[in-house]
């Protein structure tokens, strides 16, 4: 442990302080803050040195909060190590399948900080919010464009967000109609964790269709489930193997046929965004990750937008409030519709990664968006070809953005001889991964391989670091061969090693707990 590895209570000195309020008048009492709270220097209280800082009586502290004392140089430190301590896109490339990992260029901070933006309060009247406005009247207009759909709502604020926001119009959609059987909705058994649960947040039955050997649903075994009950399909395409779903006509046909809709997860659009538009598969409603595919920053469960389209008869059906523009051109928002499904956050969503994901597609314009999905396909591909003699590859066929490995080739088990080791997993080799650098792809998901290993690299990265990647990741599989107590123990070098998931995940501990 590095002495700046404490939390930063346990550096707490009393009396240590890191400013100076100098003479300004809200520092009457002296320099020192301390002296503003009573046991921790003069007698006095902040409230009664602030001018005009009329907080009840009954609300007031009556000890000082338990903060720190530290200074200016212990603050410093204390954080930057902290933020060295983490791993994102900015310092290393970050394959993590299902994911979409891109470089978030700085351009689009920039318009996100500028003032008029940032400064926006949600109930500003209309009339005062005309630039906010277009951006999400343009937002719509380029989404629909990009996926072949009629009209957005920027209510949902992550992708499970917006299923459930797409599953709700669905639902609405068949009740208003008066077919209260539909209540089943078909799930492939590759989909994504969170199209299951949110069908089930949305009181939905779920019902599975498998993969054929290819690892596309299987029309065959979807064929009997269609019927009077079924309120829809989930599908992702290309699906969480990377593989297009090259049957979706013929699946759209069916499902449409039996009185169902097509919803599609758009979270994973990276591939097809120019290229192929859900809309003309025949979907009815999706969802698209802004912070995937468009750029937008996300990690450790936020934040995000998970805008939800869809087709010209389900347009009544969009949660409200909806931006519109009036016949003069300015822009309205309108609150209130008769069929809408139930909105699921605040006002019109996360603007500030709406914002980004505006500048993110103005800045590519037509013509390179197109290049996004070529880029992020040809390098999956290639790192997929420079691997798999090494890595287990199930499905061999060309993949999209992504791809699957089923753990490695040689795992280095010693069965039957005298010194039986047990062989490296998957687990190992993305622990291994940290030690060079790079931070651990997918593993374990899709759950219809045991050692799944799912690679995505995305369009920003260069060949030199897809080679750089390419070759740890043959280094790692001739330790595994050789010796797999090197990948075993590992990671070597990261801050912690291997924690115990499950309690973490189960038993969280978020705050600091004073022994004392
Ligand atoms: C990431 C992802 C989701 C969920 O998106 P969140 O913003 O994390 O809620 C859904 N489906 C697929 C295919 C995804 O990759």
């Amino acid at each position: 442990m590095k002495y700046y590895d404490k939390l930063i209570f346990e550096l707490s000195k009393e009396g240590r302080t890191g400013c100076s309020l100098g003479s300004s008048p809200f520092a009457a009492a002296g320099t020192n803050p301390a002296d503003h709270f009573p046991g921790q220097g003069a007698e006095r209280r902040e409230a009664e040195v602030v001018p005009g800082a009329a907080i009840p009586e009954n609300l007031l502290r009556g000890e000082a909060p338990a903060l720190p004392e530290v200074s200016e140089i212990d603050v410093v430190r204390h954080y930057t190590n902290l933020s060295q301590m983490n791993f994102g896109v900015d310092t290393g490339f970050y394959p993590l399948g299902s994911c979409t990992m891109k470089y978030n260029p700085k351009i689009n901070e920039e318009i996100a900080a500028i003032g008029g933006f940032q400064g926006l309060h949600p109930l500003q009247p209309a009339c005062s919010v005309q630039g906010a406005l277009e951006v999400y009247y343009n937002m719509d207009k380029a989404l629909s464009a990009i996926t072949g759909m009629a009209g957005f709502t920027f209510n949902p604020c992550a992708g499970a967000h917006g299923e459930l926001t797409g599953l709700m119009i669905m639902r609405q959609y068949h009740l208003l109609r008066g077919d209260l059987a539909r209540t089943k909705v078909i799930v492939p058994d590759s989909a994504h964790g969170t199209n299951p649960a949110s069908a089930a947040v949305c009181g939905l039955e779920v019902v599975v269709v498998k993969s054929n050997a290819d690892g596309l649903v299987d029309v065959a075994d979807l064929k009997p489930l269609l019927g009077p009950d079924i309120a829809g399909i989930m599908m992702t395409n290309p699906n969480t193997l990377g593989l297009f779903e090259k049957e979706i006509g013929e699946i759209a046909a069916l499902v449409h046929e039996c009185g169902g809709l097509l919803y599609y997860d758009g979270a994973n659009m990276n591939p097809l965004i120019g290229m192929v538009r859900p809309g003309d598969m025949g979907f009815d409603i999706l969802h698209l990750n802004l912070h995937k595919s468009f750029s937008t920053p996300h990690g450790g469960g936020g934040p995000g937008s998970g805008p939800v389209g869809v087709c010209e008869k389900l347009l009544p059906y969009l949660p409200v409030p909806k931006v519109v523009k009036k016949e003069d051109g300015t822009f309205d928002v309108v609150g209130s519709s008769e069929k809408a499904a139930g909105q699921v956050s605040g006002f019109l969503g996360n603007f500030g990664v709406i914002l980004r994901a505006y500048a993110y597609i103005l800045m590519l314009g037509k013509q390179n968006v197109k290049l996004v999905g070529k880029y992020a396909t040809l390098g999956a591909n290639y790192i997929k070809e420079s691997l798999k003699d090494c890595y287990k590859l199930p499905i061999p066929s060309i993949c999209k953005h992504e791809f699957v490995f089923d753990g490695l080739v040689n795992d280095g088990s010693r069965k039957g001889t005298d010194d039986e080791r047990e062989g490296a997993t998957t687990l190992d080799v993305a622990k291994r991964l940290l030690d060079f650098g790079f931070h651990a792809p997918t593993i374990y998901f899709p759950l219809l391989f045991h050692q799944a290993i799912m690679i995505e690299p995305t369009e920003t990265e260069s060949v030199e670091t897809l080679d750089a990647f390419i070759e740890v990741m043959r280094k790692i599989a001739a330790e595994a061969a050789e010796d797999p107590a090197i990948l075993k123990s590992a990671p070597h070098n990261a801050p912690i090693t291997r924690p115990d998931e499950t309690t973490a995940a189960r038993q969280p501990v978020l705050k600091f707990q004073d022994e004392a």
